[in-house]
């Protein structure tokens, strides 16, 4: 609280405040410490499956005894014993067309760690549609990317990558390090737009090349003819799936 522009306010806006978590690896494990430590006041977790010996060179919330076991679980008790203040609500489940919508309006804020891109993909559709900021974090290999979206006012996610890059599920190898890197920035940017400090990403990408400590800022393009934030979307839309998949939602009504 003695930090100026921060002080008691910005204590007080991000204890109101309820951040979704989607991704709870070495990323949005390490976002969820950080936002834990500053204070937050409700986060709700997300990620399906169990922890993996492989995991445990980047995931910090986790303990050798889990491996095998819901690793969302784990998260919430290790954040529980940091921080017994923040309430916590794990869900080990991976983002879907039929939870991400409530998951969404019952946040203040997005942070998307996923590992694959159908899942931020959706939550940046749930995220458009609601009216809700996300912070989009992600990494591969030793480069990592960071934007935050604010619906309408700036790129979204599918403005920012029209086409997606080929990512494999489990198709890079990460150094506990980079994604600690990334984490930190996204946990910042996000006390950052809870309480007024500083600056944000509003629009900007920042791209990462952690090999060579090589920081670049770019202006993303707002495109007005996108899928998803462009104009003339319907009204009558009330999922994120209906604006990501308009065709094949039709077929299924
Ligand atoms: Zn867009």
């Amino acid at each position: 609280m003695q930090l100026p522009d921060f002080g008691g306010s910005g204590q007080a806006k991000l204890k109101a405040s309820t951040a979704l978590v989607s991704g709870v690896g070495g990323l949005g494990g390490t976002v969820a410490l950080y936002l834990a430590v500053a204070g937050i006041g409700k986060l709700i977790l997300v990620r399906g499956g169990d922890l993996r010996l492989d995991d445990m060179n980047r995931q910090i919330l986790m303990t050798h005894d889990w491996v095998g076991q819901p690793r969302v679980l784990k998260a919430k008790e290790t954040l529980s014993q940091i921080n017994p203040d923040v309430e916590i609500e794990a869900i080990p489940e991976f983002i879907t067309s039929d939870n991400v919508d409530g998951l969404v309006k019952r946040s203040d804020l997005a942070l998307s760690c996923a590992h694959n891109f159908d899942e931020r993909d959706l939550l940046n559709a749930a995220c458009v549609l609601w009216d809700k900021p996300m912070i989009e974090a992600a990494m591969s290999g030793m480069e990592a990317y960071l934007s935050t979206i604010i619906p309408r006012q700036t790129p979204c996610l599918s403005c920012i990558f029209p086409e997606k890059p080929n990512w494999d599920r489990w198709g890079f190898g990460v150094l506990g390090a980079v994604s600690g890197t990334l984490a930190c920035l996204t946990a910042l940017e996000a006390v950052k737009l809870i309480t007024g400090l500083g600056e944000t990403l509003k629009g900007q990408l920042l791209t990462m090349d952690l090999g060579s400590a090589k920081f670049n800022k770019l202006r993303a393009y707002h495109d007005p003819n996108c899928q998803i934030c462009g104009q003339g979307k319907s009204n009558h839309v009330t999922k994120a799936s209906e604006l990501l998949y308009p065709s094949l939602e039709r077929l299924a009504s």
